[in-house]
């Protein structure tokens, strides 16, 4: 169920509603405590979030081969995929809540092996993240959005190379870097100014 809805009137103007295609992994859920705490139980290890420097963490940081060697192991964990155990990252849902309320359109874009689909539309459900679509893909700019929130190094140049009329955010995490045309936030509040500074923009014509 989504939540109600009442466009803002902050300053007695109706702001513009504003499309934002929104990351999971590394921006609302926090995957790499989720995968690391199931890795710690299973193989004796005491890894904790620190350690998480590079994306290609779950096979650098673990006794695994290689990618294809992680998701075997992460597609069951107590009968669910890695995803479906994940917790949100603090504050991320509630200001999700907040954006939406303001009017805005939360479209989430997520990249996801197949084997999580079920349990990415079941996280988004129990979280209470109020998705308007959800998108699970690997070429997140094929969805049409005016502003990008996410943290994938390989991800952010392509929504910046092929939406050139959208801002893009780089979510500022260890494991990427500055990207020519990407806008770096480090927060939710940050992402927030973002949009409404879009926002006001778009009111402005
Ligand atoms: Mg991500």
């Amino acid at each position: 169920m989504m939540p109600h809805r009442t466009p803002s009137s902050s300053a007695g103007y109706l702001v513009p509603s504003v499309r934002l295609g929104v990351d999971l992994d590394g921006v609302v859920a926090d995957f790499t405590s989720g995968w690391m705490r199931f890795y710690n139980r299973d193989f004796g290890t005491s890894l904790t979030n620190e350690d998480s420097k590079r994306w290609n963490d779950v096979v650098e940081l673990t006794h695994f081969a290689d990618i294809d060697e992680f998701w075997e192991w992460s597609a069951d964990l107590d009968g669910r995929s890695v995803f479906w155990h994940l917790e949100p990252l603090p504050g991320a849902v509630d200001a999700l809540v907040g954006l939406h309320r303001s009017g805005h359109d939360i479209v989430i874009l997520t990249t996801k092996p197949t084997f999580a689909v079920e349990d990415t539309h079941e996280w988004i459900a129990k979280h209470g993240v109020p998705a308007d679509e959800i998108h699970i893909l690997e070429d997140k700019w094929l969805v049409d959005c005016d502003v990008y929130l996410d943290d994938g190094p390989h991800i952010l140049p392509g929504l910046v190379a092929n939406r050139p009329d959208s801002l893009v955010c780089r979510y500022i995490r260890p494991w990427n870097r500055p990207v020519p045309g990407a806008v770096d936030v480090r927060n939710f509040d940050e992402f927030r100014e973002v949009v409404d500074r879009q926002a006001a923009q778009d009111a402005d014509g």
